[in-house]
Formats: structure tokens, C-alpha cells, sequence
């Protein structure tokens, strides 16, 4: 491996440096600990801070295989602290329209997918780095990013100075990198509300472990229901309609009115945690800088909505092939041959997250619909059960297409 050329005068120079200890700049410094190579994580907030919300609670099984490719035992933890249901319900104007259960996987197989909340999977995460001699440091806000064919200078906004050979831009949908190296992000934003609230489980549960999506709930005027279980908990997502006040629906009388007529009784006094969202879905135009030296991953690179739960489930596997990137452009004996493994990775992972974006858009269009889509809907829901076919249509629609993408595997609630 070769060294930092350009020594900082307060002895701030690294080899790699990755931006923000969220998931995904974790996930990039333990795979380049994996491939033996020294990182050290810049981030913004301090130390043991607590990150709000929950966010990502939905791991796939093929993240969690690539958490134990790169930190043996990884993906085996959050499967063991995240639940796994088998029942997926769908049901329209409050009747099933929908309802299977996958069997159980066999012995020592995951099953398709964990839920867990971020904040938890963070937690692991950071343990695991920490274990893996990642070098992390809290209160360093990158202002200034500047790149070229010698290497990366970062500036935090206190004025302290670090050089590196390589960074990873993991500073989420905000990302000062991103905008220091010139990325523009290019898509759009969806017009429609979200109120996420996630409530804790009640001493005597009564909401069973399965995931249940309503088409026009009729105990809330006819919104759109999704509740998934995770571990110590539910998420539940209401889909405002035209007209509808977000704020007022999100405040905490709103809340409990909306959660108590969806939930059992109990539910809506164990809220933990509440949000108003209107989803972006947006790609960087680039995934590198133009000398090839900074790569950007995660929510720093692409946003989008979460149906389908393909941000953190795309985070990781941008993370994954940054470190593999890295580490070859490290092993490298010349320039040229330094950017080609970064030209790659900006252009797989980049092709992953338009795929991943454009899916989401079909997920986003399908629960927000037109007048055509609104009477497919309508029609295939007179059809359910019976007609297998419409059936299934109204149960995979609202998360996006399935498929696999060449870069990647796509995921679903
Ligand atoms: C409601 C909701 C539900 C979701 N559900 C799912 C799901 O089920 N499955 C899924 O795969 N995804 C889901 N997602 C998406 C997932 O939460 C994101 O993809 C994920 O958080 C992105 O992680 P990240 O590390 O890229 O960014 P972040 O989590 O935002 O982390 C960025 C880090 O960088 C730090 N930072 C920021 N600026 C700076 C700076 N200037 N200098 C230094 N540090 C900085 C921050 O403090 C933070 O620690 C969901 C998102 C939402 C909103």
C-alpha cells in the first residue's frame, strides 16, 4: 500500500478516510478492514450520541450476507436480534384480499429478511469497527473537500485539516462531499405525505407478528395502511391524501386518533417515535469525483422512497464495492490503473441505484395512482381472492418490481 503523499502539518494524514459513522460509512470501514486496509472515520456528531428516529428497520437476507463477508458473525447477529415474519396480509376497503405464508427456512438458512431498527443496527455496526481496529473520530464536521491526482484534503468546519489517499463520502442525504466534489443529484421529489410513526410493543401483544398493507383503510376516510413488525415493535405508515394537514396528523393528538382506529387498543399510548416524510428520488450524477479519489455511497449517492426498502439494503452494497475499489486502486502501481477499479464502481453502483430508483418510482406511482391505476386496482380488488393472479398484483405492487438488477439484488418488505 502506499503512503500519504501530502503530510498535514497537525499530523492529520491517512490513508483512508471515510465521512459520517452512519451505517453505511461503518459498513465501508469494516470492509476495508477486511481487505487489511487502515481506515478512519470522520463524523460529524459526537461521541455515544443518540441518532433520533429508527428509520431502516428491514434488512435482506443477501445484506446480511455481505455483513458477514466482511465482519464473520455480522449478519448472523442482526438476524438473531431482528424478527422474521411469514405472514404478509393485503387487504382493501378492510377486506383480505391477500394472505400467505412462506414456510419456515431450514436450519442455519437465513430466512429472506431481519427487521431490526437502524438505531440498533448502528449499534452493531459501530461495535464491530471498533473490534476491527477502525480508527473513529467524533466531532469532525467535513466542510471543505478538496480532490486531486495527489490525494484529498478535508476541512472540518472548525478549520482542522486531514489528508488522505482515498475518502468515502458516506455523509447521507445532505452530504457536504457530494457538493464539494461537484455531484449533482438528479431526479425528483413525490408530492404525496407520509406520516411513519413507530410504536412499542405492548405487554400483552395483541397485533399478530405478520406484515399487512391496506388499500383504503376504512377506519381512517380510505388512506393507505402499512404496518410491519420489527424487533421490540411496529412501524406503521399512513399515506395522506390531497388536502390532508401532515403536521396535524403527525402531532400527538393526531397521532393517537388515526393510530387507535388502525391498531388494538394499546398501541397508540407506546409511540416511540414519529415523522412527516415527502420521499425524494434522486441520483448523483457521478459516484466519484473527477481525479477518482473521493466515492460516494449510501444516502451521500442516491435517495429514495422507501417502499421496497432499497436505501440501507443499496448503502451496503455501494459500501462493499467502494472498500473493493480502494483496496485494488491502492494495489495499484500507477494512476491509470488507480482509477479504473473507482471508474467501475461509480459506474456499477450507479447503475444499481437508478435501477433501485426507478423501482421505487413504480412502488411511489402505484400507491399515490392515477385515475387508470386507481380502477386497475379497484377491478383486481373485486377479483381477490379468488383470482390468484390479481391477488398477488395488489400484494407486490405497492413495494415496486422485484427482479434482479445486473449490480444487484433488489429488495421488498
Ligand atoms: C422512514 C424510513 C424508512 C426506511 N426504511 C428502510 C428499510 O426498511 N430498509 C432500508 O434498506 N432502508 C430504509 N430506509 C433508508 C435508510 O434509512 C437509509 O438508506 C440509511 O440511513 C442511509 O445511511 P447512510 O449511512 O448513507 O446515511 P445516514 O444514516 O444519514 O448517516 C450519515 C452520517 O454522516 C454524518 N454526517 C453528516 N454530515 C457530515 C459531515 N459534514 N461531516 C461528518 N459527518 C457527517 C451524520 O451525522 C451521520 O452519522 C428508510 C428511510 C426512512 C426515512
Amino acid at each position: 500500500m502506499s503512503s500519504v503523499s501530502a503530510q498535514s502539518p497537525d499530523g492529520t494524514a491517512r490513508g483512508v478516510i471515510v465521512v459520517g459513522a452512519g451505517p453505511v460509512g461503518l459498513t465501508a470501514a469494516l470492509a476495508l478492514r477486511a481487505y487489511g486496509v487502515p481506515v478512519t472515520v470522520l463524523e460529524a456528531g459526537p461521541e455515544g450520541r443518540q441518532r433520533p428516529g429508527s428509520r431502516a428497520i428491514f434488512t435482506h437476507s443477501q445484506t446480511l450476507q455481505i455483513l458477514d463477508r466482511i465482519s464473520p458473525g455480522l449478519g448472523a447477529e442482526l438476524s438473531r436480534h431482528g424478527v422474521y415474519w411469514n405472514t404478509q396480509r393485503t387487504f382493501y376497503e378492510g377486506r383480505e384480499v391477500y394472505a400467505k405464508t412462506y414456510p419456515s427456512p431450514p436450519e442455519g438458512v437465513y430466512p429472506h429478511f431481519t427487521s431490526l431498527p437502524q438505531v440498533r443496527i448502528e449499534a452493531y455496526l459501530q461495535a464491530r469497527a471498533v473490534v476491527a481496529g477502525v480508527e473513529l473520530v467524533w466531532d469532525q464536521e467535513i466542510a471543505g473537500v478538496s480532490a486531486d491526482d495527489a490525494g484529498v484534503t478535508l476541512t472540518t468546519s472548525s478549520g482542522r485539516r486531514w489528508t488522505a489517499e482515498y475518502v468515502v463520502g458516506a455523509d447521507g442525504s445532505r452530504s457536504v462531499v457530494r457538493k464539494q466534489v461537484g455531484a449533482r443529484m438528479e431526479g425528483g421529489k413525490d408530492d404525496g405525505w407520509y406520516v411513519v410513526v413507530d410504536v412499542d410493543e405492548i405487554e400483552q401483544p395483541t397485533l399478530p407478528r405478520e406484515r399487512h398493507f391496506h388499500y383504503a383503510h376504512p377506519a381512517v376516510d380510505g388512506r393507505n395502511v402499512l404496518v410491519v413488525p420489527f424487533a421490540g415493535g411496529y412501524r406503521v405508515d399512513l399515506q395522506l391524501v390531497d388536502g390532508d394537514d401532515p403536521e396535524g396528523l403527525a402531532s400527538p393528538d393526531g397521532v393517537r386518533a388515526w393510530l387507535d382506529a388502525v391498531l388494538p387498543p394499546g398501541y397508540a399510548d407506546r409511540t416511540s417515535w414519529v415523522s412527516t416524510y415527502q420521499f425524494l428520488q434522486l441520483v448523483a450524477h457521478d459516484f466519484a469525483d473527477p481525479s477518482r479519489r473521493v466515492l460516494l455511497v449510501g444516502e451521500a449517492a442516491h435517495l429514495f422512497a422507501p417502499f421496497g426498502a432499497r436505501g440501507l439494503n443499496s448503502g451496503v452494497p455501494d459500501a462493499e464495492a467502494a472498500a473493493v475499489a480502494i483496496a485494488a486502486a491502492l494495489r495499484a502501481t500507477n494512476r491509470a490503473a488507480a482509477r479504473t477499479p473507482v471508474e467501475a464502481f461509480a459506474l456499477a453502483r450507479r447503475s444499481a441505484a437508478l435501477f433501485n430508483r426507478d423501482a421505487a418510482g413504480e412502488a411511489l406511482a402505484h400507491l399515490r395512482p392515477g385515475p387508470e391505476t386507481a380502477a386497475a386496482v379497484r377491478a383486481a380488488a373485486a377479483r381477490a381472492p379468488q383470482d390468484a393472479e390479481a391477488s398477488a398484483w395488489l400484494e407486490k405492487a405497492p413495494y415496486g418490481p422485484r427482479g434482479v438488477h445486473r449490480a444487484e439484488t433488489v429488495y421488498r418488505y
